[in-house]
């Protein structure tokens, strides 16, 4: 199985090669964000809880994503791989994610870190928010909020992989195609490596 971490501050890119990951791979994309925002447009008691923190910029408590994550797992699992997109975002959650693959008889093949500076962040989520019909992408607060949460809380996650020997960084500037062919590149060192 190839199991992916798509790591990065929010405005990195991660949903946009997370697409263009899960045709190339055949994997099955778990974005606790969009898990959230569907929940939030059901208007499920846990969307509306969780919106008041996501509209804040803070993250939602950790038994409720790693909650959505342990569904989604099981109602997959004929699948070839996963991309973890926006989780685990503390080391807590990361732990919890490395028990669930257990169960499952596997576990995360690396995690790749798109790296991109603060400022240019704020730039691309304000840009995002004049489309996106997202509240947390609509204020200049508001972005610098999740940017130094990322920096405070999530942060720390990628020490938890490098100490696993599974980080790679990956530049987030520049061409969408040419970031989605380093990172394949990189992919598949590692699943050279592993084989
Ligand atoms: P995203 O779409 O990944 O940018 O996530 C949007 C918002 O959803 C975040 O700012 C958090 O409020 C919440 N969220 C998404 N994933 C997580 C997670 N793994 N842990 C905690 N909160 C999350």
């Amino acid at each position: 199985m190839l199991n992916l971490v798509l790591f990065g501050p929010p405005g990195a890119g991660k949903g946009t090669q997370s697409e263009k990951l899960i045709r190339r791979y055949d994997l099955v994309h778990l974005s606790t964000g969009d898990l959230l925002r569907s929940q939030i447009a059901a208007g499920t008691e846990l969307g509306l809880r969780a919106k008041q923190l996501m509209d804040q910029g803070l993250l939602v408590p950790d038994e409720v994503v790693i909650g959505m994550i342990d569904c989604k797992l099981r109602e997959n699992q004929q699948a070839a791989g996963f991309i973890f997109d926006g989780f685990p975002r503390t080391v807590p959650q990361a732990e919890a994610l490395d028990s669930l693959l257990v169960e499952y008889n596997t576990q995360i093949t690396t995690m790749v870190a798109l790296v991109v500076e603060d400022e240019e962040l704020i730039r691309r989520l304000l840009k995002r928010g004049e489309t996106s019909g997202r509240p947390d992408d609509q204020d200049e607060v508001t972005a610098r909020k999740r940017v130094s949460v990322y920096n405070r809380e999530t942060i720390p996650v990628a020490d938890y992989y490098n100490q696993q020997d599974k980080y790679i960084a990956i530049d987030g500037i520049g061409e969408i195609d040419m970031i989605f062919e380093t990172i394949c590149q990189q992919i598949e060192a590692v699943a050279t490596k592993k084989a």
